[in-house]
């Protein structure tokens, strides 16, 4: 039998300003939240896989690190179809970067013992596109990311991932952490019936100490990248607005300005 540990986290609603909070130097992260829309396409490769009957999979156990509120996002992970969820919660962590949060990640896998990890491509509000290599090397694990397709056979996975050069198909060993591309799949809605009965799905709350961790490792003690300053990005220059009183002159203006600008 197999298990897939997911990764999930909370981050900002897309409608949510990003911004960080120059009193801490940490990202202002109040307002709506959601779970990070990339995750979904995790947790729908781990139920096609469940469901396809690709891999024999016991369990599919989402996992999180963040605070209290996050709660929610594992809510619906698990009224996506994630059987139970694990959350890491503590004041501790409070200002991990990548690093401090793929080592906790990491350290709550081991208690897990997967065989396949599955993670999103980004997320949404730090967008380092490195939680998943960094579980990954923390575990000893193989890691490949932007997978958008996924075959298995036995414990052999064949994976074909997006790079900037076009795709490459590589072979892995389980267990490995896989961090899929947005292209891997549709993700399903949860029914309204999932979302009534998300709630009473296993929810383990953890603190740092439950879980084993070291506390020097994360949060603002074990972080290794800190923000030093930052600010807005340029504002945008007007564009320019060419009134269609003669087509064939505006095509003429409009080629003029593409040609300029060595775009055709
Ligand atoms: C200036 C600055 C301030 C910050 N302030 C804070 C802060 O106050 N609080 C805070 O929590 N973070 C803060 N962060 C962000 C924090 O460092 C990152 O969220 C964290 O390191 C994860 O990296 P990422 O979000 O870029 O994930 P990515 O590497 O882009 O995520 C890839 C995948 O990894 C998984 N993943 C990522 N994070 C988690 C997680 N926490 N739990 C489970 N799965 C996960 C998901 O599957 C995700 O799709 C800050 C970052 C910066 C640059």
């Amino acid at each position: 039998m197999t298990k897939i540990v997911v990764l999930v986290k909370e981050v900002p609603d897309a409608a949510v300003q990003k911004q960080v909070d120059p009193a801490t130097g940490l990202l202002d992260r109040s307002g709506e939240k959601t779970l990070n829309p990339f995750d979904t396409h995790a947790i729908e490769a781990a139920l096609q896989l469940k469901e396809s009957g690709a891999l024999e999979v016991d369990e599919v156990v989402a996992i999180t690190v963040g605070p209290s509120s996050a709660v929610k996002a594992l809510h619906k992970a698990v009224s996506l179809g994630a059987d139970r969820s694990i959350h890491l919660t503590d004041d501790a962590l409070v200002g991990s970067d990548v690093v401090a949060t793929g080592y906790a990640l990491a350290e709550l896998v081991k208690r897990e013992n997967p065989d396949l990890v599955l993670a999103g491509q980004q997320s949404d509000d730090g967008q380092s596109y490195a939680v998943g290599a960094v579980v990954a090397e923390n575990l000893g694990w193989p890691a490949l990311t932007q997978v958008i397709k996924l075959e298995v056979d036995g414990t052999t996975l064949t994976c074909e991932r997006q790079a900037e050069y076009g795709y490459d198909t590589v072979k892995v060993q389980l267990p490995a952490v896989i961090s899929v591309g947005d292209a891997i799949n549709e993700p399903r809605y949860p029914s309204l019936k999932a979302i009534m009965g998300a709630k009473k799905k296993p929810l383990e709350s953890l603190s740092v100490a439950d879980a084993g961790i070291d506390a020097g490792k994360v949060g603002k003690e074990g972080r290794k990248a800190v923000w030093t300053a930052a600010q807005q990005p340029p504002a945008k220059a007007a564009g320019m607005l060419i009134e269609d009183d003669d087509t064939a002159q505006t095509v003429e203006q409009i080629v003029t300005w593409l040609d300029e600008r060595k775009l055709i």
